[in-house]
């Protein structure tokens, strides 16, 4: 199969990136040399981006670092985001923590990092951007989406 993007054939190996074909498929075969251009590709890890439902696309192994790494005030941020959220937006987050602890066995601490480094990786933003946007706009609504 050729590459999707510059229909040459030739490269030592392909890869599908989450990026959206104009057939409509939602991944794109690419050689070597044009998924290491894509914006869906990470070259830190040299893999490709998972997409998400939006149409935004991360490294996962990136998300995972930059988690680790907001994990210790991840606590802080929790504690002082819930009192300020409304009744439904703490539901949802909530419940959200609850189901993903049982579903990955993660502690609280790191998901809600994930939810944070996931959103920033995935918008552009830094994660201080996206922790600001959150008691700023006394909601979750915007890491939900
Ligand atoms: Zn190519
Ligand atoms: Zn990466």
């Amino acid at each position: 199969m050729n590459c999707e993007q510059c229909g040459l054939g030739t490269s030592e190996w392909f890869t599908y990136v989450p990026i959206k074909h104009k057939d409509g498929k939602l991944n794109t075969y690419l050689c070597r040399v044009c998924a290491s251009v894509s914006k869906a590709y990470c070259t830190i890890h040299s893999v490709p981006h998972i997409g998400f439902e939006d149409g935004s696309t991360a490294c996962k192994k990136c998300i995972d670092m930059l988690a680790t790494s907001l994990k210790e005030f991840s606590e802080k941020w929790m504690s002082d985001l819930l009192p300020i959220l409304p009744f439904e937006d703490k539901r949802k987050l909530q419940e959200y923590i609850i189901g993903n602890s049982l579903l990955t066995g993660n502690d609280y601490n790191l998901i809600f990092a994930l939810f944070i480094a996931s959103k920033a990786n995935r918008s552009g933003l830094n994660f201080e951007e996206v922790v600001e946007k959150l008691f700023k706009e006394k909601s979750t609504k915007f890491i939900f989406i």
